[in-house]
């Protein structure tokens, strides 16, 4: 485990699509990755979700107290110590403007509205020597996040986290009646995971949860599934068609994936349910094997096996939950 919460360097590939803006960062930018570890496993490697530089710092702003951010680059950023002197002094100026923003936030009553707002003498010192060498950005967050219409979009919160995704879809399944299943979804969308109210992006959350109401077309029977992921773990096409027969692709994927050595599953569940939605839409229509081959094989690298599962069943449609529209 890395000991870093953050890294930082060149993209070299240019592939990776920014966690906040979902915009790809350029070949040879400069980009931040934040080092993901799971508290619910006790082992397995990290994972980095790379952003922009200037998108970082704006979930930073939105983000919790709580929330670790970067506040000394030389201990927070892996890499540092390899990044231009530019790039140095632009980001400690973000830093510095980051900082100013918490304190601002600390020292302004909640109800007191954004306009009569007045930031301290030293926060704005430090903007003026912040606009010399950074391009302006709007400022939104300069709001007071209570007055903030915005929930939803952050990616990291738990209440868009694939997993809780899955351990909802598993507690309806599991439940018998249709009005049991109707609360268990109601009462997860109003207090979210933490009971703290639900922060997730509700219409996402939807979106997954009705699959087959809203239909995307992936040109991917599970044969092709198979085809594919034989492939892509190294596996024996005809023992996965073979298990194929018990009528669980999902199952049967899952089962191969635990199994690859070529393409070994993620032990932490890391993905969001807007890395999934992203991937998702990008496998829609596509209908060159390479390209399907391309895009499962992204996704796969990033998921548990059960995470995988659960891709696979909202490809097909079927989250298996039994419940439709209208219990929902
Ligand atoms: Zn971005």
């Amino acid at each position: 485990m890395s000991s870093f919460p953050f890294c930082a360097e060149y993209d070299k590939r240019g592939q990776a699509k920014c966690k906040k803006c979902k915009e790809k960062c350029e070949k040879g930018e400069l980009r931040i990755g934040k080092i993901v570890t799971n508290p619910f496993s006790e082992s397995g490697g990290d994972m980095k979700q790379w952003h922009h530089v200037n998108c970082i710092f704006e979930t930073f702003k939105r983000a919790r107290a709580t929330t670790k951010k970067i506040e000394d680059p030389v201990d927070d950023i892996e890499g540092w110590e390899n990044l231009e002197e530019d790039d140095q002094k632009k980001i400690r100026a973000l830093i510095d403007d980051l900082q100013n923003e918490i304190a601002n936030k600390k020292t302004t009553p909640k109800k007191q509205t954004p306009q009569k707002k007045t930031p301290s003498k030293a926060g704005q010192q430090q903007f003026g020597k912040k606009a010399a060498g950074t391009p302006d950005k709007p400022r939104v967050s300069r709001v007071p996040s209570a007055v903030r219409n915005d929930p939803g979009m952050d990616p990291m919160h738990k209440d868009n986290s694939f997993r809780e995704f899955r351990r909802l879809c598993a507690n309806v399944a599991e439940e018998s009646s249709y009005t049991g299943k109707t609360n268990i979804v109601a009462t997860f969308l109003k207090n979210g995971a933490n009971k703290d109210g639900f922060q997730g992006d509700l219409r996402l959350w939807v979106k997954l949860l009705l699959p087959g109401v809203i239909k995307r077309v992936y040109n991917l029977q599970s044969k092709q599934l198979i085809k594919l992921f034989s492939q892509l773990f190294n596996t024996n096409q005809e023992e996965m068609l073979e298990d194929l027969e018990q009528g669980d692709i999902a199952e049967t994927v899952r089962n191969f994936f635990e199994q690859s050595a070529m393409l070994p599953p993620v032990k932490k569940a890391t993905l969001s349910i807007q890395d999934v939605d992203q991937f998702l839409e990008e496998l829609t229509g596509m209908t060159r094997e390479e390209e399907q081959s391309y895009v499962l094989k992204k996704i796969a690298k990033r998921c548990t096996a059960n995470d995988l599962k659960m891709v696979i069943r909202l490809i097909k449609g079927d989250l298996r939950i039994n419940a439709g529209a209208k219990h929902m």
